[in-house]
């Protein structure tokens, strides 16, 4: 293992082997500038890469990590051997601490441009909790889940960075037992837990990604939320799936953190059974034991599992790709809401108050079922790295302002 010259504070899952990548800015509306987080501080990696004369400083010099997603697998580990090696070795000490700023002063934004967003449905613990709540006279499955990574095509364009609010979405209502839809501010607001697989290198258009290329197109993960409106996508998701009851925001973690550090987070996913067809037969262990922390207002509502996840990031990949649609850098995939087979490892209110009808007692005395306005909601999570150290993906936040329907109905 590496022993690190910086000061990284006990416990701090911002150690050495992280190294993960954000963008941050000193002032809210001041420039944008890709940082290297580091215990509590942060990096300004195209500084020192500009001070060392490293050919790949101007893929840093960017307001967003699009540049460096851009440059392929082989240049992400040259710059992470890099920037591991200022970190180690002393000489580099000064030109390291004269290019360092405290984390907790910076404005810290959505780390890249958003391509193309997708979300999967990997989980098999959600997908039969859901089922058996929105069709409880059915199997819980449907015949295709254990064929394929089910997914949807999300709107890119409202993922948002961690800490921008959420307002109230609006839109046509219809719960069970009414006979037609109502329109208003969803009664029945929603998160859900998820990771986030951001793609770095991209592919040519008719020419599927092979499974066992993953690593080479996927530059990091980061932590998703995909806030839902479910009264709203109860009523239009039939037939063709999720619409405006997703697409009002997602919100994502401000750290990537490169595959390279997730080594030892490495897990076989769970049995498949059937096995998959060709194109998704697992090889290497894809698997990712990432244990999320789903807090809301502070208080802890779940601990989901990534490890118990069905599908794994490299099959998703693999089948969205199959038909030959290409990838482009900044491209988004999320796992799926995350759920374990116990009841506080659920990643959804849906799931944790069961529609509603089962309330959560938050540490406050509190009740909820779906979240109230003012509501704030935090997924943390992380990963085992070496000798005992954690590796931190950090957090996604978001707090839930009122609807503006009602402002404009006053
Ligand atoms: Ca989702």
């Amino acid at each position: 293992m590496n022993e690190t010259w910086f000061d990284v504070p006990a416990g701090s899952e911002f150690g050495v082997a992280n190294l993960p990548f954000g963008v941050y800015s000193r002032t809210e509306d001041g420039p944008r500038k890709i940082g290297v987080a580091i215990g509590d501080s942060v990096l300004d990696v195209a500084a020192i890469a500009a001070v060392e004369g490293e050919e790949f400083a101007p893929l840093l010099d960017a307001g967003v990590l699009n540049p460096l997603l851009a440059a392929g697998r082989p240049v992400w580990q040259q710059v992470r051997r890099r920037i591991t090696t200022w970190l180690t070795d002393p000489a580099h000490r000064p030109m390291v601490l004269a290019h360092r700023l405290d984390r907790a002063g910076l404005h810290l934004h959505l780390p890249f441009d958003v391509a193309d967003y997708v979300d999967f449905y990997a989980s098999e613990h959600h997908a039969r909790n859901v089922g058996s709540i929105f069709r409880p006279d059915s199997a819980p499955l449907h015949p295709n889940w254990i064929h394929l990574p089910i997914g949807y095509h999300g709107r890119a364009g409202t993922v948002v960075a961690s800490g921008s609010p959420v307002t109230r979405p609006r839109g046509q209502r219809k719960q069970t037992g009414e006979d037609a839809p109502t329109f208003g501010p969803t009664r029945k607001l929603d998160i859900e837990a998820e990771v986030g697989f951001v793609v770095g290198s991209p592919s040519a258009l008719g020419e599927p990604v092979p499974i066992e290329r993953f690593a080479d197109h996927v530059f990091g993960v980061c932590l998703v939320n995909d806030w839902s409106a479910r009264d709203i996508q109860a009523w239009e998701t039939v037939p063709l799936g999720p619409f405006l009851g997703k697409s009002f925001a997602t919100s994502v973690s401000p750290w990537v953190v490169p595959l390279d550090a997730l080594g030892h987070a490495r897990v076989p996913s769970p049995p498949q059974d059937p096995a998959p067809q060709p194109y998704l037969a697992p090889g290497e262990d894809w698997g990712l034991d990432l244990t999320l922390e789903v807090r809301l207002n502070g208080h802890v509502i779940s601990r989901p599992p990534f490890a118990s996840m069905y599908w794994s990031a490299a099959q998703q990949l693999a089948h969205l790709t199959v038909n030959g649609a290409s990838l482009r850098t900044g491209d988004l995939y999320a796992s799926g809401t995350v759920s374990g087979a116990e009841p506080d490892e659920r990643g959804s209110l849906l799931e944790l108050t069961w529609d509603g009808t089962d309330p959560l007692l938050l540490g406050d005395g509190t009740h909820r079922t779906y979240l109230n306005d003012g509501d704030v909601v935090t997924i943390a999570a992380s990963a085992p790295g070496s000798d005992g150290v954690r590796i931190g993906l950090g957090e996604v936040t978001g707090r839930v302002l009122p609807s503006k329907y009602q402002e404009e109905r006053k």
